[in-house]
């Protein structure tokens, strides 16, 4: 900020009014390009910084601009609008600040040990303040009798409280630091080489100096600043860093959250409108193969879901213009067979179709099932994954780019730019939350014409992390399964119970069903796992006796080819037993088995033990999940287990996923970088999600290009999100 003000504002900003005048003045005169804007200097050049700190600013935490650590928002604040009585201390005392008179000071200790000494006391009572490290020198700046205040962090030994390394100054209310302190993430090595909370805070002051009105314009039209009751964007960014009261703070965040949200619908909004603009191959007919399917071929009735699902998809692509739909299905409700009569959509009206799957396993699987079903209907189909090489691969490339390969099954291969179509009419990507946001835009470039995008996720997704991850996409719903199922029934049981749980499974396989048992697997204690695993192996081995049964094991550290094997042996009903890791978490149908035992679930997330669950009960048979914990689990796994067992309702499930775990981890999500906001919670704030995403319709009808005035500021923090999202994707597809 200028001088004018901070001379009135100094050290924390008290006079937001000033700001205010500033900004509309700012709004109507600052130049829309940021190219002169102190914000883009390196940070090394801010005061207080210098070239080893700018390093470790960068290396840590990402901030190598003035902008950067503009954007670096604190967490929390120390409240010292308030002095305590150092008599009020008791053990629900965190942090406090407190007055007094500084007296007996003096070192104890010998060696490493040796410390540095207080006493302060007010009128109420007396505390101790103590020193580690820089004993001597705070030594010669303390003072006797001389009143202090101070603030940190309250312990205590043996009943005594104390607070060690405090911040401390001389008493002088006049220059004393007063407000709302902000406390900053940081990192220990950021804190180890001097870089501590208090220098964050003075930085970051440092850089208001340096920022002039212009630097921080408002982004957001008047209009939706007073229908939404938004401070504006300058007074939102001080306040944020240094808020003078709560009320302020709260308002802040809430304009800061908002803004977020708003550019990230109004991107979303934007993509969604360049989606209906888009022209694409018009599927004028059904023609010979979708109707000879659906008489002789199909081995069902189809549901009323899947029919309804089937008639949208007619609908877009015969419009003649692009089709960008999502499928959204709980496990084992019938998306596949709606993906192939769609492929055969595309091939009756002479166009090629592909369909994308995440794993390996999965894409084998549909290859298996989809050229079965089309085999004697003459329709070729191929399988492209990474480990088809050699010979093959360059046939089905060539068949592919001259046209007579009507149909591929692969993994992200796919995308790949040597994978080239004669005439891709249509893209299926199945379990898309494997898949980044960049992957899905690539497949687009497959033709001149982008081909028409059916989109199929297994997991129901709530509709706040719908809103913000596929806004973009027109959404079709099975909310049905197919008839006879039967409820899966879900239980817990904890390992004291162990050999009536495997008895169960030998009933079960006995009466020649099949069954999967399946480990954790994570990464941090992968080696552990793999031990545990192979333990478990042996173990099912003795309670499956090799000259009766037949048990298969896949993980994730066997070959590609012998993972597949023992797939196979499963899936063809050749082993009884599948013991696994969370490979088989996806898609894997397999009617016959019956029973889903989870080892150690009490270390799985609810989206997983779903997806795992959905293996079974895929027949017409009763079929089981046990949820296999130890004796004593923490409250937060009963919790999860106890939803398992109480629903079977996919969405149910996620809902409550979003809420215990947070979105960043949701199915991967995190990766697809369109749920990064660095204050904004979708579900937290998702009042505030629903309100940005009505302003950003409403603003788009009224200024589709956003060629109006007002909104030109906006339309530029736009193309800046644009270009850093870019940058992110570009990473990750
Ligand atoms: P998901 O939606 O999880 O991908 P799938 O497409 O794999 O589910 O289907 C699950 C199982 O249900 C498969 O065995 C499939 O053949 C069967 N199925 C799909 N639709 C029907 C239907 N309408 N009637 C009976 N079985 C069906
Ligand atoms: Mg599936």
């Amino acid at each position: 900020m200028d001088s004018s003000c901070d001379r009135h504002t100094k050290p924390f900003f008290h006079k937001i009014i000033h700001f205010r005048l500033f900004v509309l003045i700012g709004y109507y005169f600052c130049p829309i390009s940021h190219s002169q804007s102190i914000l883009e200097s390196p940070i090394e050049f801010l005061r207080g910084v210098g070239p080893q700190k700018g390093e470790l600013l960068r290396s840590e935490l990402q901030i190598s601009t003035f902008e950067d650590l503009l954007y670096h928002y604190p967490y929390r604040y120390f409240d010292r609008t308030k002095i305590s009585k150092i008599g009020s201390i008791d053990s629900s005392t965190e942090f406090v600040q407190i007055a007094g008179t500084l007296v007996n000071i003096y070192e104890e200790g010998e060696g490493r040990k040796r410390r540095l000494v207080a006493m302060l006391y007010d009128d109420t009572a007396q505390i101790e303040l103590l020193w580690f490290q820089g004993a001597q020198w705070m030594k010669k700046s303390l003072k006797e009798n001389e009143r202090y205040l101070v603030f940190g962090k309250v312990s205590s030994f043996n009943g005594i409280y104390n607070i060690a390394h405090p911040e401390i100054e001389v008493w002088n209310p006049e220059s004393n630091i007063s407000g709302m302190q902000p406390v900053y993430p940081t990192t220990e090595k950021l804190r180890l080489k001097g870089v501590t909370n208090r220098s964050f805070a003075k930085l970051t002051q440092a850089l208001f100096e340096r920022v002039k009105i212009g630097d921080i314009p408002e982004i957001l039209p008047g209009d939706i600043l007073s229908q939404y009751k938004l401070c504006n964007r300058l007074a939102a960014i001080k306040w944020i860093h240094f808020p003078d009261t709560e009320e302020h703070e709260a308002l802040a965040r809430y304009r800061l959250k908002w803004e977020e949200l708003f550019i990230s619908q109004l991107q979303i909004a934007r993509i969604r409108l360049q989606h209906i603009a888009q022209v694409g191959w018009k599927f004028e007919r059904v023609g010979p193969g979708f109707n000879e399917f659906f008489k002789n071929h199909l081995p069902f009735e189809l549901t009323n879901a899947q029919k309804r699902v089937l008639r949208e998809i007619r609908t877009d692509t015969g419009s003649g213009k692009q089709m960008n739909r999502l499928l959204q299905g709980d496990v084992g409700s019938g998306k596949t067979i709606v993906a192939i009569m769609s492929m055969l959509l595309a091939i009756d009206n002479g166009f090629q179709a592909c369909i994308m799957a995440p794993t390996e396993i999965l894409a084998q699987q549909h290859y298996m099932g989809i050229s079965g079903l089309l085999k004697e209907m003459g329709i070729e189909v191929q399988l492209l994954t990474g480990s088809v090489k050699g010979k093959l691969r360059k046939q089905i490339l060539a068949n592919l780019m001259d046209g007579t390969l009507p149909i591929v099954v692969g993994t992200h291969a796919l995308v790949e730019d040597t994978v080239q179509f004669k005439n891709l009419g249509l893209a299926v990507i199945d379990e898309q939350h494997r898949f980044g946001v960049g992957q899905r835009a690539r497949l687009w470039k497959k033709n001149d014409m982008p081909p028409h995008v059916l989109v199929m996720t297994a997991t129901p997704i709530p509709r706040t992390l719908a809103m913000t991850m596929y806004g973009d996409l027109e959404v079709s719903v099975i909310d049905e399964l197919p008839p006879g199922r039967k409820e899966i029934k879900t239980v817990h049981r904890k390992d004291a119970l162990r050999m009536g749980v495997m008895e169960f499974i030998r009933k079960e396989v006995d009466n020649g069903r099949q069954a999967y048992i399946v480990y954790p697997l994570i990464e941090e204690s992968e080696k552990l796992d793999y031990e545990s695993l192979m333990a478990g192996y042996e173990q099912v081995k003795i309670w499956f006796d090799e000259n009766k049964y037949k048990v298969a094991m896949v993980h994730g550290k066997q070959k590609v080819e012998e993972k597949e094997r023992n797939m196979a042996r499963f899936v063809k009903g050749e082993a009884n037993v599948l013991v696994a890791t969370t490979v088989i978490e996806v898609g894997v149908n397999v009617p016959n088995a019956s029973v889903m035992l989870i080892e150690s679930a009490e270390r799985f997330g609810l989206s997983q033990m779903h997806q795992l669950r959905g293996r079974v009960g895929r027949g017409a048979d009763q079929s089981y999940c046990i949820l296999l914990t130890g004796n004593k689990i923490s409250e937060e796994s009963y919790k999860r287990i106890q939803i398992m067992v109480s629903t079977t309702d996919g969405f149910k499930i996620a809902e409550e996923d979003l809420k215990m775990r947070g979105p960043g981890d949701l199915h991967g999500t995190q990766q697809s970088g369109v749920l990064k906001f660095k204050l904004a919670d979708i579900v937290l704030d998702s009042g505030i999600l629903e309100q940005t995403r009505v302003a950003a319709q409403n603003l788009l009808a009224a200024d589709p290009t956003l060629s109006q005035p007002k909104n030109q500021m906006l339309k530029y923090a736009l193309s800046q999100a644009g270009k850093q999202q870019q940058h992110h994707w570009g990473k990750i597809s």
